[in-house]
């Protein structure tokens, strides 16, 4: 595997953090600090402040993504937000089967792949995670849920759409908790996704498929699990909001 062939990817996902103008100031503070990164940056905002963040972002190597879209391009879904809608607004990016998502709002394989596809349809690249929960690591099945959970969110993707593909491999168990992986078990976890990927298209488009690594990413581990052939990237929470520290990420990266 040549990890030469990738793009390595820096992804914030903000959950529900920052009003409008603590996106602003956000986004006004890591400008600076991200110019002339080696790595793609890209900031993952709540719906509310996309606009403002897509603004500040202007000329700037920071790129906006949104945290979830429906399935459908419109229609009768109370409170959902289409991929189509973001696109319309210069969004670039969106992260779909959240751990989060699956957990609380009842986000399951089926829907995973719905979203994919939509979001694929409206232009949108996706960041698209998956991962094992801790029992299941306990069990061992770590290769199994994901492998599951890949194949079933990439039904109906068709090769050349990889380009606008990114797996985040997150663990359930580390996502939120201080908690990492070891650079080890997310290589690992990362290989395994690649072969699956190789396995349902071929090996070329497995080699330049970026998969990053989520879970407790911060500052200071960020460098030992970037080094590890398969992660090409991360996608970070908690340290997302601390322009110093994701700012420290993306240079660990930009080596
Ligand atoms: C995430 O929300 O995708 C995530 C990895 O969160 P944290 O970095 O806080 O574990």
């Amino acid at each position: 595997m040549n990890k030469s062939l990738r793009k390595a990817v820096i992804a914030g996902n903000w959950k529900m953090n920052k009003t409008r103008a603590g996106a602003a100031g956000l986004i006004e503070e890591l400008k600076p600090l991200v110019a002339g990164a080696g790595c793609e940056v890209v900031a993952c905002v709540p719906y509310t402040s996309l606009e403002t963040a897509l603004k500040a972002a202007q000329a700037s190597n920071i790129k906006i993504g949104a945290q979830n879209c429906h399935w459908a391009a419109s229609g009768a879904f109370t409170g959902e937000i289409s991929g189509e809608m973001l696109a319309e607004m210069g969004v670039g990016y969106v992260i779909v089967g959240h751990s989060e998502r699956r957990q609380y709002f009842g986000e399951t394989d089926k829907t995973v792949n719905q979203r994919v596809r939509a979001a694929l349809d409206a232009g949108l690249t996706v960041i698209l995670c998956v991962g094992e929960l801790l029992e299941q690591r306990e069990q061992d099945i770590t290769g199994e849920v994901c492998a599951m959970q890949t194949k079933i969110a990439l039904s109906g993707v068709v090769r050349q759409e990889l380009s606008r593909i990114i797996i985040a491999y997150e663990p359930v168990w580390a996502i939120g908790t201080g908690k990492t992986a070891t650079a080890e078990q997310a290589g690992q976890a990362c290989g395994f996704i690649r072969e699956v990927v190789a396995k349902l298209y071929d090996k070329a488009a497995a080699d330049g498929l970026t998969i990053q690594y989520g879970g407790s990413m911060n500052a200071a581990n960020a460098a030992e699990l970037l080094s590890q052939p398969d992660v090409d990237g991360g996608l970070i929470g908690g340290a997302s909001l601390k322009a110093a520290d994701f700012a420290a990420i993306v240079k660990a990266a930009s080596v």
